[in-house]
């Protein structure tokens, strides 16, 4: 089942190595599209692993200077710490926004499960009072979001908008995929007009039609948001966008611990699950 998995994730993961990211950062930049990219990983349980994502991270930051390809950053907190201490998350995280802003580059929190949230916008908020280089994720299928981003427009945050990845609770969320994508719409279009160079993170062709039209009706210029997918998903479509002109950015993860996001790219769609199910039973 393993090297099943593992054959199928060869599609959405860059490799196991910085290197293996690095490549594949330089790829995508050879046909116009931007990279972040993600060191795989979540919930890690002692501050000796912690310390050694957040060494990683600096190592990779240094590594996309170094080799010149056009790529900002992505990290989880419970990567660095966040099951420890918000303290440890904090401190890590600190470290990483630090160096990136040394290197000119820039820093995206993904945003986790629901018990993550308020934790994830408190030492985003915090940080982001000493350095102007780090973003946040937003999901719409929570039901806070709406004024979470309120609050982080307000602020002058960057945000990237996503429908969310993780399975949610009712009393939480919308549990209805027409709610999930309307949320998205409404909150995209707030964000477009007033947000801080927002990205709007979706392979939703409907949704991206909709920002397109949006974008057009009241002038925003293209180079005020950018669209962002997911490495091996689409990529007809980032061509597409990137020759029109968009900003486009694509998530690039890689590292040994590629199975729980795996795992997520599979179960969001029928078709992904039906592909192991039937290998399994070849
Ligand atoms: C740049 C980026 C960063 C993200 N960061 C986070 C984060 O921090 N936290 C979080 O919870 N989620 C994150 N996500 C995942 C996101 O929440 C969704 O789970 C994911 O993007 C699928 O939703 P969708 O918007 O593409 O819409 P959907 O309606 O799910 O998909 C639209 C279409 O895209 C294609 N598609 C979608 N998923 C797949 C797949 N796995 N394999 C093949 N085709 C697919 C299908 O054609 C589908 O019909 C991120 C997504 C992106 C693009």
């Amino acid at each position: 089942m393993k090297s099943l998995l593992a054959f199928f994730a060869k599609r959405y993961i860059a490799g196991t190595e910085r290197k293996d990211a690095i490549e594949a950062a330089r790829r995508l930049g050879s046909i116009g599209i931007l990279a972040t990219i993600d060191h795989l990983g979540e919930n890690v349980k002692n501050p000796s692993e912690a310390q050694a994502v957040a060494d990683e991270y600096l190592s990779l930051l240094d590594e996309i200077k170094t080799s010149n390809v056009d790529s900002t950053v992505s990290l989880k907190l419970t990567h660095l710490g966040l099951d420890i201490s918000n303290e440890l998350a904090e401190k890590n995280a600190g470290k990483i926004i630090e160096k990136a802003l040394l290197h000119n580059n820039f820093v995206r929190f993904d945003m986790e499960g629901s018990a993550y949230t308020q934790r994830t916008i408190d030492i985003f908020l915090k940080l982001r009072e000493k350095h102007p280089n780090v973003g946040i994720a937003i999901q719409s299928c929570l039901y806070r979001s709406r004024a979470d981003m309120e609050l982080l427009i307000k602020k002058g945050a960057s945000v990237r908008l996503i429908k969310g990845a993780y399975k949610e609770p009712p009393d939480i969320a919308f549990k209805d995929k027409k709610d999930v994508d309307k949320s998205f719409e409404v909150l995209m279009k707030e964000l477009l007009l007033k947000g801080n160079r927002p990205a709007i993170a979706t392979h939703d062709l409907r949704l991206i039609n909709e920002a397109i039209k949006f974008v057009r009706e009241n002038n925003i210029p293209k180079d005020c948001f950018e669209f962002q997918m997911l490495l091996g998903i689409k990529r007809t479509l980032q061509k597409k966008l990137a020759n029109e002109g968009y900003r486009m950015r694509v998530y690039v993860p890689y590292g040994k611990d590629w199975l729980p996001y795996t795992m997520r790219r599979l179960m969001e769609r029928k078709e992904n699950v039906f592909f192991v199910v039937r290998n399994i039973f070849d």
